[in-house]
């Protein structure tokens, strides 16, 4: 799943959301099929093979569960990242903070929760505010890792909305860290992407690290 650009169907959309003022738009399509059937036999198996008696009480439906609390983590969420005219030419950070995500760690299949702090500053467009939380939502539900997730958010909000700067900032607990070896339980690992002015300008870049909550 390397490259992104193959998740985003343009144009090819149903529509979203009606009523809004949009220009260019991306809509994004989930890129692969899961097999339900499949994955709660193998769950299944996972189960017999780690000794677990499945006729036990309680555990009759856990392969069916399980299998659909994976989907349900492994598929994106359409939307439309509808933009606006920046008629008022404002000129500020948008920033929204803690923003609640949950992704699925690849090298594990254990999830890892946080928040994210997503800003811009715009140039021509304005993105809608909603979008932002759409953006990492959409790219949590997928196997991950923190730094590529981080990267692939400010990547699309770059991409989509030529914004003069995009910052980026995510904290998460990694049940993989947290319930294993180093039980580190409460240990937040923090990313962050830093484009445009973003990174280059001092002013920016402290203000939207102190806007994200972060350490300049
Ligand atoms: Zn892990």
């Amino acid at each position: 799943m390397e490259a992104d650009d193959l998740d985003f169907d343009i144009d090819a959309a149903p529509d979203h959301d009606e009523g809004a003022r949009s220009a260019p738009h991306l809509h994004v399509v989930p890129d692969t099929e899961i097999d339900l059937v499949k994955a709660e036999r193998a769950v299944a198996d996972l189960l017999d093979a780690l000794g677990v008696d499945r006729t036990a009480d309680g555990l009759a439906s856990t392969p069916r569960r399980v299998a659909r609390a994976y989907a349900e983590l492994l598929t994106p969420r359409p939307f439309r990242a509808t933009t606006f005219d920046n008629d008022e030419g404002y000129d500020e950070l948008v920033v929204a903070r803690a923003i609640p995500f949950t992704s699925l760690c690849e090298h594990h299949l254990l999830p890892f929760t946080g928040v994210a702090h997503v800003g811009y500053l715009p140039d021509a467009r304005l993105l809608g505010l909603s979008k932002l939380a759409r953006v990492v939502d959409h790219f949590s539900r997928r196997l991950q890792v923190q730094e590529r997730l981080t990267a692939q958010v400010a990547n699309f909000i770059a991409t989509t909305l030529q914004p003069k700067g995009v910052g980026v900032v995510l904290e998460a607990e990694h049940l993989c860290m947290s319930l294993r070896g180093v039980r580190s339980s409460g240990t937040r690992t923090v990313t962050s992407a830093l484009k445009g002015l973003v990174r280059d300008d001092p002013r920016t870049r402290a203000e939207f690290l102190s806007l994200a909550g972060a350490q300049p």
